[in-house]
């Protein structure tokens, strides 16, 4: 009975709590979970109140906890909110099927409030007791998070998001009620991922481990920028990765150069000759929906090869081509001709499997699951179209559609 509903116990102890509905109108349309496996704990990186009015506009966390403790209801905790994005945690990955994720008004490395310590310990000993949850399977998104190989980083790697980092400090766990934490990594542990961001891994996991072990901490190999800074400047040690993260070549990222001139991410050409003193201008990226578009990328904007784009598994079967002529291929389907030749404008998934077309008789749900309707999801209708999963209707879906989803 993972699932079971809150008991007497439970209802008393959210009877302490200021719990105000603020319920997303996606709700209703998310299916149950089946099986709660971890909590995901967020920073929203964003003041309250943009914060909320994002989350419930994406239904994109279960609980929101404001600086003044009051925990804003958004998603039932019951059924799937989207906060995870890419993910992936012991091998298993799109997490958002098999967690709760809470959002904590805040920045990821700095100090939440004394209200906000005591609500969401009061919430998450309630979460833990009705779902089963035990303290070190209460995670961090940064722990979570993984970002498919691009041009930054060949392999899949750990470090797409620094989300949530403070709630890996023990100091903080021990105020939550949390005893205990991941020692390690398990997918980087496997040699499924590799480490994109230093920094973060050891504030996940080596400066906890020391802490716990009352060692001094050692010096991180790259300073973050400051939280919350909107404008930081590209030095040695410090890429427009570590940056910008996900969103280095968003159109909402600008980079100012030593000349005086600028442009936008999706403007750069050359990654490569970004120099030192070049500044990064963050613009409205935190306010993206998590992951809606993360997973297409397009062959030659910005003069990107497959390579660029998919690093080692330009060649995977996990990587689908989206070719001119409709046909969509997997890498290792491509001839060494069809790949060389590659035409600008062909769209990339990296890590998808083609789930086929819809027929009458398969349905969406019956090729995906719950994910038929993930932003992850794409559905590539007969006329060309690509669409994200969260913006179809199953009964609006043209037979014939392909479904292209994240394992
Ligand atoms: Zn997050």
């Amino acid at each position: 009975m993972r699932n079971a509903h809150f008991g007497l116990a439970a209802v008393a102890a959210l009877a302490s709590l200021n719990i105000v509905s603020s319920t997303s109108p996606h709700n209703r349309d998310r299916p149950a979970r089946a099986r709660t496996d971890y909590i995901v704990l967020h920073t929203t990186e964003a003041p309250g109140p943009s914060s909320l009015q994002k989350l419930r506009r994406f239904g994109e966390a279960h609980y929101l906890v404001d600086t003044d403790g009051t925990v804003h209801r958004i998603i039932s905790p019951n059924r799937v909110a989207f906060h995870a994005g890419r993910s992936m945690w012991r091998g298993v990955t799109n997490l958002d099927r098999f967690t709760i994720g809470i959002e904590v008004v805040g920045y990821h490395d700095r100090p939440i409030t004394a209200a906000q310590i005591r609500s969401l310990r009061e919430l998450l000993n309630t979460l833990k007791r009705s779902y089963r949850v035990t303290d070190d399977r209460v995670l961090t998104h940064s722990m979570v998070a993984y970002g498919a190989p691009n041009r930054w980083h060949r392999q899949s790697h750990r470090g797409r998001k620094r989300c949530g980092m403070i709630f890996a400090d023990p100091r903080l766990r021990a105020q939550l009620g949390l005893r205990g934490q991941p020692a390690h990594d398990p997918d980087v542990r496997a040699g499924r991922l590799v480490v994109a961001d230093p920094y973060l891994f050891d504030r996940l996991f080596t400066a906890p481990r020391q802490a716990q072990a009352r060692a001094t901490p050692t010096p991180v190999s790259a300073a973050p920028p400051p939280a919350g800074a909107r404008e930081v400047e590209i030095r040695p040690g410090l890429t427009a990765w570590d940056v910008a993260r996900e969103f280095y070549n968003h159109p909402s990222t600008v980079y100012r150069f030593p000349d005086g001139t600028e442009r936008r991410g999706d403007q750069i050409t050359n990654w490569t000759a970004l120099r030192p003193g070049t500044r990064v201008v963050l613009g409205a990226a935190e306010a993206e929906p998590e992951n809606p578009a993360e997973g297409l990328r397009i062959l030659g904007r910005d003069g990107d090869t497959p390579i660029a784009l998919a690093g080692d598994e330009a060649r995977s079967g996990t990587t689908l081509y989206l070719l001119a002529d409709g046909q969509v291929k997997g890498g290792n389907e491509l001839s060494d001709a069809e790949f060389a030749r590659l035409p600008a404008g062909t769209g990339v998934l990296v890590g998808y499997v083609n789930g086929g077309a819809i027929t009458a008789r398969r349905s969406a749900f019956d090729i995906c699951g719950i994910r038929w309707r993930f932003p992850s999801t794409y559905y590539r209708f007969p006329d060309g179209t690509l669409v994200p999963g969260h913006q179809v209707r199953e009964t609006a879906i043209p037979r014939n559609s392909l479904v292209f989803y994240q394992p």
